[in-house]
């Protein structure tokens, strides 16, 4: 039986025609040496942030459900487009929907879960010796309408379908050589890891790091997918994402990881009565915004009331700020914003057995001037909400203070280049 490999290319790695054709290139030599191949690709370059700009012209609140319907359009175009270059190159490529590949997911319309993957469709595709295109980042859901999986969700795709088709290997194909100590573009001299473990790459990804969506690594991690994130623009390897056991060496801290898209949510004149907390909590669950981190500040004197504060995404402000109305009115609390947030996290699977890390990290941030908000920690990260134009600062002053650069660190004349900052 020939080997089976899931190729995924993001946005920029089919950002315009020339791209679309290298890609191809890069897909048919795949098939030329005998392997099963499956592509998932993402909609070309700020496509997805468009369509996003579009809506927002004609609506304030677009119905989550259109939006899925046009969101999805983006990869839809790279499949076709692709599927005629790779046609032109002599070999048969079909390309599907999300829907077509027999993605179903649940009906959370802009982060819908796949619930299941039915692949006949693409089996039969590779059968009869075709290249098989899914469109990532989208599904159908058990209601029987178009879904998405949330930004970034065509990693997700390609895990899933990986996962369905027991492929030897999930390759990531991006815009950086792989997975780094830090965001290259903010820190020019990360490092390269060959490795991660599962462990570590879902702190990170949770912490920000959108090199891979969580969900892949979740997926990955439940299915015993391998992920090798790679550059789509060399040949060299990347980083392959493993089961902890795999990983030789064990840092102190890996890696660095942060997020400018945070807001923070604050609620003063709480009543501090048992349970709302957890009313608090329930409304922004059923309005499925995602809470980051809580702090309660206790009330100073009996009797008086108290402030909770979390964090959400930015993007969820509007959602949360809904789903709350309704209670801030009934308890008789105040509901305030701050939208200009950010999060830098220190990750690392050491940490756990090495005191002194959170020390470390919040006496670089006080050095550096920064004043940390709000701090979470699970045993493998630390990671503390800073004002948003602090955070480049934030990630330099972590990385340089951890001593993470190495010698697998970007090289200038990588295509990467051109967007480093
Ligand atoms: P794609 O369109 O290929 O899915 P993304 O933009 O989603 O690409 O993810 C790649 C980007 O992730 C990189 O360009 C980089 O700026 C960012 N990134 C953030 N953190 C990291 C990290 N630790 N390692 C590598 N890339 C990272
Ligand atoms: N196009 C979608 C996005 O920009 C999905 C993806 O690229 O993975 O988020
Ligand atoms: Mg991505």
């Amino acid at each position: 039986m020939p080997g089976t490999v899931v190729m995924k290319f993001g946005g920029t790695s089919v950002a315009d025609a020339e791209r679309i054709k290298r890609a191809a290139q890069r897909i048919v030599a795949k098939r030329e040496q005998g392997m099963r191949v499956v592509v998932v690709l993402s909609a070309r370059g700020k496509t997805t942030d468009e369509l996003i700009a579009w809506a927002q012209e004609i609506s304030s609140s677009p119905d989550p459900r259109e939006m899925d319907m046009l969101l999805s359009t983006g990869e839809r175009q790279s499949c076709a487009l692709a599927a005629m270059a790779i046609n032109d190159l002599g070999h048969r490529a079909i390309s599907l929907t999300g829907s077509q590949a027999g993605i179903v997911t649940d009906t959370s319309h802009t982060k819908a879960r796949i619930l299941e993957v039915r692949a006949d469709r693409i089996r039969q595709g590779l059968d009869e010796g075709a290249i098989v295109l899914v469109a990532g980042f989208q599904g159908v859901s058990t209601s029987h309408d178009v879904t998405t999986l949330g930004r970034g969700g065509s990693d997700t795709t390609a895990v899933a379908l990986a996962a369905a088709i027991d492929a030897d290997e999930c390759e990531i194909y991006t815009d950086v050589a792989g997975v780094f100590s830090a965001d290259p573009r903010i820190v020019s001299d990360a490092r390269k890891l060959p490795v991660v473990s599962f462990e570590e790459m879902l702190e990170m990804s949770a912490s920000g790091a959108g090199v891979l969506q969580l969900r892949s690594v979740e997926y990955a991690r439940n299915h015993g997918v391998r992920i090798h994130c790679r550059s789509s623009f060399d040949d060299a390897t990347g980083t392959v994402v493993v089961g902890e056991e795999v990983t030789v060496e064990n840092p102190l801290i890996t890696a660095v990881t942060h997020s400018t898209g945070e807001a923070r949510v604050t609620l003063t004149g709480v009543p501090d009565t048992p349970g709302v907390a957890g009313r608090v909590t329930t409304a922004l669950a059923d309005a499925n915004v995602n809470v980051d981190m809580i702090v309660q500040n206790e009330p100073v004197s009996e009797g008086s009331r108290a402030d909770l504060s979390f964090t959400v995404p930015r993007d969820d402000l509007l959602t949360a700020r809904a789903a709350l109305a309704a209670i801030a009115e009934e308890l008789g609390m105040t509901v305030r914003a701050n939208e200009s947030m950010g999060k830098v996290s220190v990750v690392g699977a050491g940490m756990k057995t090495h005191p002194g890390v959170a020390a470390k990290v919040f006496t670089v941030l006080g050095e550096a001037g920064i004043n940390i908000e709000m701090i979470s920690t699970s045993p493998i990260r630390i990671s503390c909400v800073v004002p948003g134009e602090q955070v480049p600062t934030a990630v330099r002053a972590l990385h340089a203070a951890f001593e993470l650069s190495g010698p697998d660190t970007i090289r200038p004349e990588q295509p990467f280049g051109e967007f480093a900052s």
